[in-house]
């Protein structure tokens, strides 16, 4: 069986022998693009010369690209855990074409490496096209042989792709992996696949642009039209290794193994079995033992998923802190060792999984050695910071849950979660996940209205000092560490800037 890192070897070779010059991946902390939060897609770095602003040796690019999706317009981190295709890092495979190929080599590179190189059965392959490419449509069945009743048509929100609301766009073709029936309820592919089931899987997104929007609804087509092409490595991989879930795959074996130690003695296969026999078996589901391994199983999952964000973030030059990115990571942070608190009370899962993660990926991604030291201390000390109020936060909410319930309400007021935000070191999203494992949700304009008010009363208390001097001391020291420094930029474009004190 083929290992992620030899599915990703392949990938580069591939499409080196295929004229594609090797690109390194930028940098997570997006160097001049103040709109942009984290790198979420392979495109970032080429943004300027699909534009025509910034002209490059080669014609054709091959990239694995770091991406992180959790906040701003690509948000998953609530899907971490709970999905089998989602995380908040990926590695995310790109091939290119400046003006050189377009859908018909486009569509030849992906199948072919697909169905040849990666030996993926064709009957487990769908595509879609956007809603009138009968050009996409005519390739896929004529020069690949795709039967026309895998090949599915999709509207502007799934199959159109645009740069911002001006500039390059155009329609997109994606590929789907069929995992089996026994991933999805609704019998019809193109139901389950419009449904978001996790059934048939979105492997690869292929974007043609083919045209240039001045003005809404206004567009001329490019005269050398451009490719664009993004697949979930993690993804591939689970298809490739007849994994059904991203995190039963080899990618995240020795990191979840390192976790498990701390909490059972059970073998994560022990674990993986259990949610096996689920699938065939809802007597068994139903148990209170099988529920509660489920439980630590999706916990390990997700502490997995964020110790590689938090690494790789880290390693490229953010720190947790109270605003902006900044502020991403350490919700990330938290997140993840409050799931951790739950496994265990013994143990610091965070770095320990890191550690592992740096010995098992540095050989692709050397920064992860180079800057291995500051990365763990900045776990160690955003833990050690945390767990100092977490116990005593998660009593007063436990409290607060249990009155409102012996209330009848479900709601938690501004007030309470302000207070464990402010106290207690809380981020909102955090607060929100431990209400909702409690059937309880937040008052989420109650706590906007809360941090409001103690952001005017906080300027008003430090008039004529300057209010940045925090955070421009984490960004010196963070371009102390790092050769791709986080600039200051204003967070005005950025989702958290609403946590900005
Ligand atoms: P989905 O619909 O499954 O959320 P997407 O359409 O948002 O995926 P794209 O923006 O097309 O994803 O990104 C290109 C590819 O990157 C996808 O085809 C998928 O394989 C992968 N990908 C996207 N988001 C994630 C994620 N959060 N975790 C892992 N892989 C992802
Ligand atoms: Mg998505
Ligand atoms: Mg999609
Ligand atoms: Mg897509």
């Amino acid at each position: 069986m083929m290992t992620s890192t030899d599915i990703r070897n392949s990938f580069i070779n591939y499409f080196k022998k295929n004229q594609h010059e090797h690109v390194p991946s930028s940098s997570l902390i997006p160097e001049n693009d103040p709109t942009l939060l984290f790198a979420n897609a392979g495109m970032n770095q080429f943004k300027n010369t699909f534009l025509g602003l910034e002209p490059r040796s080669y014609t054709r690019a091959v990239t694995v690209q770091k991406c992180v999706r959790a906040g701003g317009k690509h948000n998953d981190l609530d899907n971490v855990g709970f999905t089998a295709r989602h995380h908040t890092f990926f590695e995310m495979l790109g091939n290119f074409s400046f003006g050189d190929y377009f859908k018909k080599e486009a569509i030849r590179l992906a199948w072919n490496f697909l169905t040849n190189e990666l030996q993926i059965p064709k009957d487990k392959l769908y595509v879609t096209v956007f809603e009138t490419d009968d050009e996409a449509a005519e390739i896929w069945h004529q020069q690949e042989g795709v039967p026309k009743d895998r090949i599915f048509r999709f509207g502007e929100k799934d199959n159109f792709w645009r740069m911002g609301d001006v500039g390059p766009c155009g329609p997109c073709s994606e590929i789907f992996f069929d995992h089996g029936p026994q991933y999805g309820t609704i019998a019809d592919p193109y139901k389950s696949i419009a449904a978001g089931e996790d059934r048939y899987i979105e492997i690869w997104n292929l974007v043609f642009m083919q045209f240039y929007e001045e003005a809404p609804g206004k567009r001329t087509s490019l005269p050398k039209p451009s490719v664009d092409t993004g697949a979930g490595f993690e993804r591939l991989v689970a298809a490739v290794q007849g994994r059904h879930n991203n995190y039963k795959t080899d990618i995240f074996k020795a990191i979840m193994e390192k976790g498990l130690s701390f909490f059972s003695s059970q073998s994560l296969e022990y674990f993986h079995g259990i949610e096996d026999r689920c699938l065939g078996d809802k007597e068994f589901a139903g148990q209170a033992d099988t529920k509660q391994a489920l439980e630590q199983l999706s916990a390990l999952r997700v502490l997995a998923d964020h110790c590689r964000a938090v690494s790789f973030l880290i390693a490229d030059g953010a720190l947790p802190s109270n605003e902006g990115r900044g502020y991403v990571l350490r919700r990330i942070m938290r997140r993840a060792i409050r799931y951790g608190r739950k496994l265990s009370t013994q143990h610091s899962f965070l770095s320990a999984m890191s550690e592992v993660l740096i010995a098992q990926m540095s050989e692709f991604y050397p920064e992860l050695t180079t800057r291995k030291s500051h990365i763990l201390s900045t776990i160690r000390d955003e833990e050690a910071r945390f767990l100092q109020t977490l116990d005593n936060g998660t009593q007063i909410l436990t409290d607060e849950i249990k009155k409102l319930k012996s209330q009848n309400k479900n709601i938690i007021s501004g007030e309470t979660l302000f207070k464990l935000y402010d106290t207690y070191g809380f981020p909102l999203d955090l607060t929100a996940l431990m209400a909702a494992e409690e059937g309880l949700q937040v008052d989420e304009a109650a706590f906007e209205k809360q941090m409001q008010a103690a952001k005017e009363k906080a300027k008003a208390s430090w008039k004529g000092k300057s209010l940045q001097t925090d955070e421009k001391h984490l960004i010196e020291l963070s371009q102390k560490f790092s050769k791709t420094p986080t600039k200051f930029v204003g967070y005005d474009s950025l989702e958290s800037s609403a946590y900005v004190l």
